[in-house]
């Protein structure tokens, strides 16, 4: 029996609506306000799950690096200080990754997200700037990007061929390709 369908009349109406708009309810945000800042808080939190196998997949590869630095612009995921290059390991949904299912907003309260994650961008842009004013290189990785132990497997050593491009001594500190 369909919730909410009590007499057989409403049943057949119910069950036609769940036929043709099931899918488009399956959509509709069910969590309330509240459940849902609190999933939202946790995916923005600092040492998630990607950002870990990226640092561990640095530290396997002889980089070393430090976390979260309170005095850098953004208190940056990642830094390798010798060669002076941040890396950030960026939520999509908070990051506004363009073009990217994961950015996109819950279904309910769309305005209020979307303004959001919309100051979160300005903010991405100022502290960008303010790094490469003080002569900081930056590296963005995207969680989409590691999604999936295939996609991680492609975008890691690429983001390590960055790196040693970007700051060959480290290379010779002891660090190599996979
Ligand atoms: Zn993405």
């Amino acid at each position: 029996m369909i919730q909410g369908c009590v007499s057989p009349k409403r049943a057949k109406i119910c069950l036609l609506k769940f036929i043709f708009f099931g899918r488009y309810n399956q959509r509709v945000d069910t969590r309330s306000k509240e459940k849902r800042s609190r999933i939202m808080a946790a995916v923005h939190s600092k040492n998630t799950t990607t950002e870990l196998l990226v640092r561990r997949f640095l530290w396997s590869h002889g980089i070393r690096y430090r976390i979260h630095p309170s005095y850098l612009p953004g208190k940056p995921d990642i830094i390798i200080s010798r060669c002076k290059l941040v890396i950030f390991v960026h939520g999509c949904f908070w990051h506004g990754h363009e073009n990217c299912s994961r950015g996109r907003p819950p279904k309910s309260r769309v305005r209020y997200w979307k303004s959001k994650v919309k100051a979160n961008k300005k903010r991405d842009c100022l502290i960008e700037e303010k790094l490469k004013a003080e002569g900081w290189r930056q590296l963005v990785i995207w969680e989409c990007q590691l999604r999936t132990q295939k996609s991680a497997s492609i975008a890691l050593p690429k983001v390590l061929d960055s790196i040693l491009d970007m700051c060959p001594e480290i290379a010779l500190k002891g660090a190599n390709r996979p």
